[in-house]
């Protein structure tokens, strides 16, 4: 396979990075909250500099921006998300779309740069990449408020001047595939001296509430052996998670309790009942299956007493795994900017990409995050991975397309 020399201006990629952690700057990361006034600015500003690279642009009724590419011929859609977390990191997201943006200039063709709208998740579940691709309905909008403070998903999108615009729809057979960049998150590659990470599937999440009914009692009066503490029940049962899941999980498998909740929680009151958020992750369909039937068993086992257990799913997502010639090309060009130190991974954060794969091929390529610190303000990836992370993409995508 030939490669054609596509180099990326390292010095123009840091510049515009830098430039896009202005917006929002706290500490050393940013606050970014999706359609909020500084949002809409690094929107205003994104749209800018695509269209100052040839591109036709538009940002649409739920927020993407979208950079389009005269010509015909393969093109490829490459981009990530531009909002942030509260007080978070500067590059999370960032990174790709300033990515599809300096290897749309450096290759000059067949490239467009799309900045997803809310994929942290203030007002929904990736609604932009999800409107993009027909999957977040009219209904949901009218359903959305966002998570911290209330604001209705209509009167935030009016606020920010996007009401009324028509939503951009995925024109099948536009695209090769999407590609998107994005920092690691974790410690894999930092720890392991590797510079560049090619995902091989993002990973399934299924999530659940499992809720005790006991007692509530008088902390001082009741005897030990009579009480029904739904707080306790609970602690034993993720105690006895934590020691089964380890004995049948995979080894990327992770498990979090995120919550727990007693009612009702005072320092004299047996608590009466016990309410705890809880997930599992991994890329193995047959894997979640296998830990969702023995959660169901524990619980089941709980559940005999002496509180009441039951368990709830939430929400059930399907891996999706990574398009296969795309992971190739990420690999070749990986091996020739960066020999040795690059390696196949799965992904345990959600990302756009997931929501792509379900129209297009789709792929992601990751960089070192600096101690795998992200979602702080303290995120960080050292110039020179991010300056390699966008040549071996740039190489790879130059490829893809000449390949077609
Ligand atoms: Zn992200």
């Amino acid at each position: 396979m030939a490669f054609s020399n596509v180099s990326i201006d390292g010095k123009r990629l840091l510049a515009d990075l830098y430039r896009l952690r202005t917006f929002g700057t706290y500490k050393s990361g940013v606050h970014r909250p999706t359609y909020s006034a500084i949002d809409m600015q690094s929107r205003a500003w994104i749209a800018e500099q695509m269209h100052a690279a040839g591109l036709t642009v538009e940002i649409d009724g739920i927020g993407n921006i979208i950079g389009r590419g005269e010509g015909d011929g393969p093109r490829v859609l490459l981009g990530s998300h531009s909002d942030t977390q509260p007080y978070a990191g500067w590059l999370d997201g960032a990174l790709g779309v300033m990515y599809g943006l300096e290897i749309a200039r450096a290759l000059g063709h067949g490239v467009d740069v799309v900045s997803w709208a809310d994929e942290e998740g203030h007002y929904g579940a990736f609604p932009g990449s999800r409107s993009y691709i027909g999957d977040f309905p009219e209904a949901e909008i009218d359903a959305g408020r966002n998570r911290y403070d209330g604001t209705t998903m209509r009167d935030a999108l009016a606020a920010a001047g996007l009401a009324g615009r028509p939503r951009a729809q995925h024109e099948p057979g536009r695209y090769v595939g999407y590609i998107e960049a994005h920092i690691e998150q974790g410690d894999e590659l930092d720890s392991g001296g590797s510079k560049i990470g090619v995902v091989t599937s993002i990973v399934g999440i299924w999530a659940y509430r499992i809720t005790f009914e006991g007692v509530q009692n008088h902390a001082g009066t009741t005897r030990m052996a009579i009480r029904k503490d739904a707080g306790l029940a609970a602690v034993k049962l993720i105690a006895a998670i934590d020691a089964l899941f380890p004995t049948i999980c995979a080894p990327r498998t992770v498990w979090t309790v995120g919550r727990i909740t007693l009612d009702p929680g005072a320092g004299s009151i047996i608590p009466g009942g016990a309410e705890v958020i809880f997930q599992f992750r991994d890329a193995d369909p047959t894997m979640l299956q296998k830990l969702e039937t023995a959660l169901e068993q524990l619980v089941a086992e709980a559940d005999k007493g002496p509180c009441r257990a039951v368990l709830t799913n939430v929400s059930r997502s399907i891996p999706k795994v990574m398009d296969a010639g795309f992971q190739d090309a990420l690999t070749r060009a990986a091996e020739r900017h960066a020999p040795g130190l690059h390696h196949l991974m799965p992904s345990g954060a959600g990302h756009d990409a997931q929501q792509l794969a379900r129209v297009m091929p789709a792929a992601m390529l990751f960089v070192p995050s600096i101690g795998g610190i992200s979602h702080h303000w303290t995120e960080d990836t050292a110039d020179a991975d991010i300056v390699l992370g966008c040549q071996v993409m740039a190489t790879a995508v130059a490829e893809i397309l000449a390949g077609r």
